[in-house]
C-alpha cells in the first residue's frame, strides 16, 4: 500500500484526505492519505520518520519553505514547495499551487491575458498567484499591508505595486476574511470595472470580500477550486501518471460542495 499525507501545523480542519481519497478510489489505487499535524517547530525532529514512512506528502502552512532544506532536489522556481515525492530513494519537491490557482481562476474567467489584475497580499500564496498571472500575460499589481513585502514581490516578478488603478480582476491572497468579518480591499479601490473576484479562502465559503465584489457586479469564486486542482496535480506527481484533471475536478467538486 502506498502511503501519503499532508504535513502542516494546526490543520485538523483540512479537506485534503477527503479529496485525495476520492482520486485514489476513482483510480483504484491502493493508498492511504494521513493528516501529519506537527507543532510549528516540529519538522527537524520528525523529518526522518516522514521520509522513512511516506512515499510522498503535501506540505502546507507553515512548512512550505522550511521543507526545502530537507530535500535532495526542488523542481520549481518559487521558494515554496507543496508536494514532496520519494524518487529512487531521494526526496524531490514540487509546487502545484501555481498551476492549481491558474486552473481554478480561469475556470471562472477564461483567458486572462491582458486583464488588469490586483493581487491583495504578499505572502507565500500571493507569490504562487503572481507567478501564475505573470506567466499567463496578465497586467498585475500587488498591494499589501507591509509595503516592503509588496515591493520585493513586484521587483522579483517585474510587476507594479498597486497605485490606485481600476482592476478588472481582484484576487484576495491575504488571510483577511477567514474570520467571516474582515475585508481585505484597500481604501480607495474603485471596483466599477471589476468583472471577477477570486478569494483564496474557502472557509467561509463566501467571504466579506466576495460579498462586496458581488454587490459591485463581479462574478466571484472562493479558493476551493484551487485546493482541489492543486491536489489532483499533486496526485499526478505522486503516481507518476497523467490524470483527467478536469474530469476529476468536476467529480470531486460534486462530492465536497454541500
Ligand atoms: P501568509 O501568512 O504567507 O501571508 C498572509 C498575508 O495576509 C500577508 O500578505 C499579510 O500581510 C496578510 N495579512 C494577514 N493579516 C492581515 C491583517 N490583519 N491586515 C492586513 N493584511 C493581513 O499566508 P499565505 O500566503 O500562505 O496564505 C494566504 C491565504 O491564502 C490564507 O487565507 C490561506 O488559507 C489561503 N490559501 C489558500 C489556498 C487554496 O488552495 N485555496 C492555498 C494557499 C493559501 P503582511 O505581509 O502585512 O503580514
Amino acid at each position: 500500500m502506498l502511503k501519503y499525507g499532508v504535513l502542516g501545523s494546526g490543520i485538523g480542519y483540512t479537506l485534503s484526505p477527503k479529496i485525495h481519497s476520492i482520486v485514489f478510489d476513482k483510480l483504484g489505487v491502493n493508498a492511504s492519505y494521513d493528516v501529519i499535524d506537527l507543532p510549528t517547530d516540529g519538522l527537524p525532529s520528525e523529518i526522518k520518520r516522514l521520509k522513512d514512512e511516506y512515499d510522498g506528502f503535501n506540505v502546507t502552512k507553515p512548512f512550505k519553505t522550511e521543507i526545502i532544506k530537507h530535500l535532495d532536489e526542488v523542481k520549481c522556481s518559487l521558494g515554496a514547495v507543496n508536494t514532496v515525492r520519494r524518487e529512487n530513494g531521494t526526496f524531490v519537491g514540487y509546487n502545484t499551487d501555481v498551476k492549481g490557482f491558474y486552473l481554478s481562476l480561469t475556470h471562472m474567467t477564461g483567458e486572462i491575458k491582458g486583464q488588469s489584475i490586483l493581487v491583495l497580499g504578499a505572502g507565500g500564496a500571493s507569490e504562487a498567484v503572481i507567478s501564475a498571472l505573470v506567466t499567463a500575460g496578465a497586467d498585475v499589481s500587488v498591494n499589501n499591508r507591509t509595503t516592503v513585502k509588496a515591493v520585493a514581490l513586484a521587483d522579483k516578478y517585474r510587476i507594479k505595486v498597486w497605485n490606485g488603478e481600476k482592476p478588472t480582476v481582484i484576487i484576495n491572497a491575504t488571510s483577511l476574511g477567514l474570520d467571516g468579518i474582515s475585508n481585505p480591499l484597500p481604501n480607495g479601490v474603485d471596483t466599477s470595472e471589476c468583472k471577477y473576484a477570486y478569494d483564496l479562502i474557502y472557509k467561509p465559503s463566501e467571504t466579506p470580500f466576495m460579498t462586496f465584489c458581488k454587490k459591485a457586479g463581479a462574478k466571484v469564486s472562493n479558493g476551493l477550486g484551487m485546493l482541489v486542482y492543486q491536489a489532483i496535480l499533486a496526485d499526478e506527481i505522486f503516481l507518476g501518471q497523467s490524470l483527467d484533471v478536469d474530469g476529476l475536478y468536476e467529480e470531486i467538486m460534486k462530492i465536497i460542495v454541500e
